[in-house]
Formats: structure tokens, sequence, C-alpha cells
């Protein structure tokens, strides 16, 4: 397929805010892709070439992609720069740039969608001394193919700033109604893609073997499994009536979770709770699992949590100096780490996740073999809520955040936020409100004190249920000097010049800068209000927000819910 039809959808989807005409145009688009292109198509539609877990760089630089416009649009180095001090964004500077192109240099040919990703694929792997001039090069021969907006699309998709508001969830309802002519199925796509968090493998097989083949999809050793996530209750009754009789009481740990693969190779790979592979960060990790962890095969999940050299329990803030590049084998040594295992999910050929929690933990003790480093997560089984506080606050004395209540005869609901798993943690218990995760959509300029860098954060929770963003609270409170001025730089590559697709958002509310929802903040607030002004569930507020902390591990659609929220508030 031509690639220019994609662009001509892209160009459409820009224009659209709603989500619901954002999933028509696109189910209707789809059904006129061929099955080879639809899994090329939507991972472009969300401005990738991989899945998100696949970590695959394009790495070319800014530099290098205006090099590449000059060549191609035929016109000088100054001229470009020129444009994009003027456009601010290197696509609209490839449309300009092509737009005058002479006429001299006529098109070569036109760029199908396979040839592009291709390329695409190919500048990722090149690398090392010259790499940017060959990685330019076959940008040039690309350009040179597509028309003026192709080429703003192109530029954008390499650049990673295609933010045309289409999520993964977008793209799935999309696929339902183009392939099964019912938005309906899209629970049947969901629930593969818990298993195969991969839009391109559920789109592909949808295309070729229809639902029956996307209800065989199955857990593949090496490629992440969407985490299982806990419910929340506001009493401690409450929880033995979502979960009867006996349950586990697990410690909940402030680390960060993660899911250790381990292939018939013996490769192991970890992923965190984002599916990003962060085995690179953890070396010592990878030996104390293979060492302590008994299967040809399996997939295994724990807290990595930090400790001193007494193995007591740092706080996350510390655990999270491990999240680097560089300087490894130091960090390895001033920042020891050990992994609580509580689930496994694969071991030896056969998915465990059907199975209840019971069977599974057995498992896991005939399995894991106790080490400095690695050991099964501190629980006890109970039928008796008093039993189960008193360990909560055994557990808090050693500094935990809590527990986790399991049910016994759960399975591991892949991607969901189920009962089968109830947290429980010390804020609950304090007299006073949880936090909330909430993703920031907006921002307000500082003044005064404050006058160049924002003041204030439009942020808003997550409805799952319509995927939208809706906003709850206008934040300025907390925010120390350090994170102010570091927050510019994170949001910048997130900017938009519109209203993000897919946020609810009143006028009273509208913000001086809008942002694609990416950052998530942890957030602490006095109570929820009804109010006019603001779009979470049935037009809920979070009054006096405090700034807690950046939540870096965690996705946009990994932030408090609406439903949550409208749970929280009725209690
Ligand atoms: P929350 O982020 O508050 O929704 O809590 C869920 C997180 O708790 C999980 O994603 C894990 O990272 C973490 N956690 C800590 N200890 C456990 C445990 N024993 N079982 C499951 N999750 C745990």
């Amino acid at each position: 397929m031509d690639f220019q039809k994609l662009a001509d959808v892209l160009e459409e989807l820009e224009k659209t805010a709603s989500g619901n005409a954002m999933r028509e145009i696109l189910a209707e688009f789809f059904k006129k892709v061929p099955a080879e292109d639809i899994a090329v198509v939507s991972y472009l539609t969300l401005g990738r070439i991989a899945s998100d877990y696949d970590d695959v760089v394009l790495g070319l630089a800014d530099k290098s992609v205006l090099k590449s416009i000059a060549v191609a649009g035929g016109i000088e180095m100054s001229k470009v720069d020129k444009l994009m001090q003027e456009k601010g964004d290197a696509g609209l500077v490839a449309e300009k740039a092509l737009e005058n192109k002479p006429r001299t240099l006529v098109p070569l040919g036109k760029l199908t969608l396979q040839e592009l990703f291709d390329k695409l694929h190919k500048i990722a792997s090149i690398s090392g001394t010259g790499a940017q001039e060959q990685k330019s090069n076959i940008l040039v021969s690309m350009l040179q193919k597509v028309s003026p907006k192709g080429a703003k699309y192109v530029i954008r998709i390499l650049l990673g700033t295609l933010r045309i508001g289409a999520g993964d969830m977008t793209v799935l309802d999309a696929l339902a109604i183009a392939y099964t002519g019912d938005k309906k199925n899209k629970e049947i796509l969901e629930a593969a893609y818990n298993i195969c968090p991969d839009v391109g493998i559920i789109a592909e097989t949808l295309a070729r073997k229809g639902l029956k083949g996307i209800e065989k999809i199955d857990i593949h050793v090496g490629r992440p499994i969407k985490m299982m996530l806990c419910q929340r209750v506001e009493e401690i009754e409450e929880i033995p009536e979502k979960i009867p009789g006996e349950f586990a009481v697990e410690a909940k740990y402030d680390g960060e979770r993660m899911q250790a693969h381990k292939d018939h190779n013996g490769k192991i790979t970890l992923f965190s709770r984002r599916l990003e592979n962060i085995t690179a960060q953890f070396p010592d990790l990878v030996k104390e699992i293979e060492r302590q962890v008994a299967g040809k095969e399996f997939v295994i999940e724990g807290e990595i949590i930090a400790v001193d050299e007494k193995g007591h329990h740092l706080p996350f803030q510390t655990l999270m100096q491990r999240r680097r590049k560089y300087d490894i084998e130091k960090y390895m040594k001033d920042i020891p780490v050990l992994v609580k295992v509580f689930d496994v999910l694969y071991w030896n050929e056969k998915s465990q996740i059907h199975g209840p929690y019971k069977i599974r933990t057995q498992l896991l003790t005939k399995i894991v073999t106790k080490s400095k480093h690695v050991m099964l997560a501190d629980k006890i089984v109970t039928d008796d809520i008093s039993e189960m506080d008193e360990f909560f606050h055994d557990m808090l004395k050693e500094k935990y955040e809590g527990v986790i209540v399991k049910s016994l005869t759960g399975e591991y609901q892949a991607g969901t936020r189920g009962w089968n798993w109830i947290k429980w943690k010390k804020d609950y218990v304090k007299d006073m409100s949880d936090t909330l995760d909430l993703v920031i959509v907006g921002a307000y300029h500082g003044k005064g004190k404050r006058s160049g860098v924002y003041g204030a954060l439009l942020c808003a929770a997550y409805n799952e249920k319509e995927d939208v963003f809706e906003t709850v609270c206008k934040l300025g409170t907390g925010l120390t000097d350090e994170v102010l001025a570091e927050l510019p730089k994170k949001l910048a590559k997130y900017r938009l010049n519109h209203t993000p697709a897919r946020l609810k958002v009143k006028k009273e509310m509208e913000p001086e800068v809008w942002f694609e929802p990416k950052i998530v903040v942890e957030v602490m607030g006095a109570e929820l209000t009804k109010s006019p002004f603001h779009t979470c569930g049935s037009g809920l507020a979070l009054r006096f927000p405090r700034f807690l902390q950046l939540r870096e591990n965690k996705k946009a659609e990994q932030a408090t819910t609406s439903t949550e929220i409208e749970q929280m508030a009725k209690k």
C-alpha cells in the first residue's frame, strides 16, 4: 500500500479531537488495508515502528534530520534552520521545504508502507562511526519519494512526535469495528492484548485468522505480559466480603515491579511495570535469578527493592538511581537490590495464569531457592482480619507500604485491576485521604517567583471505560524548586498546540500550554468535591492538591481511574 494513503488519514486524525470520530475514521481506513500491511499501519498510527516493549530507537539527531530535509528539498541548510526557528516542528519544516522543491528534483516513485517500515528499521539498526551520515542518506531516499504532506508525517514518526492522540485502545476499538463489525468485540481483543501487548500482532492475527485466532493468543516467553493490578477498599471489613474464607496477605513493597522471562536458550529478560526492558540495569539480578530459579523456561514476577548492607529496605527514590544507562557497575555496588518474588505466570512450556494463586505459589516454593538477593514475598495465610491487621502493622515496622490481600483461588488477571488482589496501605489508616496518580495534561505559566517555569499543572484521571482523560485538579502546591526546574524539560517533548485528543476538559480550566497525556504525578488532596469545572466522573475535583512525586514508572493509562475516584468520593 502507498504510504500516502496513511498520510491522508493521519492528517484527518490530526484535525479530529473526539475519540469516537477517531475510531470511526481509523476503522474505515483499516477496512481498506491489506492483511500484510495492517501491523505496520497499526504501529505507524501510534507513531512507532514496533511494539512499545521492543525498545527500537531510531537515533537520528535533529541536526541530521534537518540536513536530510535540506538535501531532499534542494535548499540550503541556512534556509532549513530559519524555517525550523519559525515553525518549531521539523515535520512542518519538511512539508514546507518539499512544497517549494525545485522542479528539477523529480520524485523517485512512490514510497510504500512496507518500504518506509523497512527503512525506518534499517535506520534504527545502524550504529557506530558514520551512523548519522548513513541514517541521513536513508531518510533522504524516503523523502524523495513522498509528497510534502507525506514528508511531514515521515519526519514526525521518525522523531517520535506524531501525537495525533490515538492510543493502543483506540487502535483496538477501530480493529474490532473494521474486522468484526461490532465494537463489543474489542473486549476479546483486549483480553488477548493483555497477554500480548503488541497491537501489530493483534492486528495481523485478526486480519488473517479472525477472532478464533485472537482467542488462541498465548504467553510467549520473552514478550511481556501486562501486569495484574490491585483493587482497593476503604474499610478493612470490606476485604472478607470481597474475598471470603482464607486469603493470603503479602507485604506490599515500595519498589519496582519486575517480570522476569527465561527463554529456552536460557536468556533472561526483565521488564518493568510499563513493560520496558530493564535487563541492562540489573545484571546482578539477572545472575541471581539464573542461579536461584529452577526451570528451562519461566515467567515470574516480583518487586525489586533497594537494600542497605544489613538487608534493610531503602526508599523507592534510592532504587530509582539504578535507572540508568551508564555507571551500572558502580551503582550495583553502591545500591544493592533484591527481588521479592510473588508470582509465576509460565513454567516449563505451560501458562500458569489460569490456575489458582495457591497452586502458583506452591510451584514458586518449589522453583525458587532463597538467597540474599532472591526470595519469596513475606506472607501469611489466614481467614482472620485481625491477624491480617497485625501482619499489616508488622510490615509497616519494616518500612513497607502495607499489604496486598490475595485470593487463594484467584487466577492471574493480566492487565486487570481485579478483586483477586486488594491493597491495604498505610495512607488508608491514618486519617488522611489516599494519594492519586494523575496525568499532566496542561500547565499555566508561573508568575513572580515562579516566572520562567510552570506555576501550576492541570491534572487528569483516566476513564478506562471510555478511554479518555478527565481533569480533576489544578496543582500548584508541593512542587519543589528542583521539580519546577525539571518539569519544563520533561514536558517539552509532549507539548501540543491544541487540546489533546481523548481529553475531556471544561473551558474554564483551559491551560496556557497543552500536553499529550504522558507524565504521571502522585498527588495528595484533602477531599473530593463536586465541581462545575472538572470532568472527572460525575464532575469531581480534588481540593487542596499537593504534589508528592513524579511517577515515572507509570504510564498515562495506569493513572488512578475516574471510577476509583468516584468510589473514593462516595466514601
Ligand atoms: P499500586 O501501584 O499502589 O496500585 O500497587 C500495585 C503495585 O504494588 C504493583 O504494581 C507492585 O509493583 C507493587 N507490589 C509490592 N508488593 C507486591 C506484592 N506482594 N504483590 C503484588 N504487587 C506488589
